[in-house]
């Protein structure tokens, strides 16, 4: 569902660009909005949620798809927490369609889905590693790498049940917005995957913008 924002990006109190390959870890406010802004289009933005006060609560797809009866996430849909309590809204969305069932990149994935010699390349769940061993003060380790939102893939279902990541719907300028329902940590992993065709092997930058509470 495409829904546009009323909030100007140049009264965001935080913007920051994300160029693929990094990550981004830091704590929204409940009342704040978070933006993830698709700078050149067809960007994958693999991002995990987490209670900024307690971290064993975090984002759950099983409970978010099975609350709104949807697997896609667009306007409307409600993150939902493993303790079933609404962690985000999604409150506006120009592209449409976020996949929740795909998984981040890893190093084996890389390996089963495009060739052997690829495992060495540096994948999402590397990037989230990396971020939790340099921010430590959040108390997160390997083991709360869980499920994730991959914001811009397009990840359809097949009639036979399968997945396929067909070519991205996203575009230059393309945005999704989350207001905050409580504290929490964003940890987004900037994909840097140069094996996929739907990014045309070529990952680009993100902007995140966050907005205090009106
Ligand atoms: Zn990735």
């Amino acid at each position: 569902m495409i829904v546009e924002s009323l909030l100007k990006p140049s009264l965001a109190s935080r913007r920051d660009t994300v160029p693929a390959g990094d990550y981004y870890m830091q704590v929204v406010k409940a009342g704040q909005t978070v933006r993830i802004l698709d700078l050149e289009g067809n960007q994958a933005a693999d991002t995990l949620f987490y209670n900024a006060d307690d971290p064993s609560e975090r984002y759950s797809a099983i409970d978010t798809i099975r609350e709104q009866a949807n697997v896609y996430l667009t306007a409307g849909t409600t993150l939902q927490s493993n303790l079933g309590r609404p962690m985000l809204r999604i409150t506006a969305d120009t592209c449409g369609r976020h996949d929740t069932l795909g998984g981040a990149c890893a190093t084996e994935s890389n390996t089963v889905r495009y060739a052997l010699d690829k495992k060495c390349m540096h994948a999402c769940r590397d990037s989230w590693l990396l971020a939790v061993a340099e921010n430590e003060h959040f108390g997160l380790s390997k083991r709360d790498i869980t499920h994730n939102i991959n914001f811009f893939m397009n990840v359809p279902v097949t009639d036979e049940g399968g997945l396929s990541f067909e070519d991205g719907i996203s575009g230059a300028g393309k945005y999704v917005e989350l207001f905050a329902e409580m504290d929490v940590i964003v940890l987004l992993s900037n994909c840097p995957q140069l094996n996929n065709p739907c990014n045309a092997y070529n990952p680009t930058p993100v902007e995140v913008l966050v907005w205090d509470a009106a």
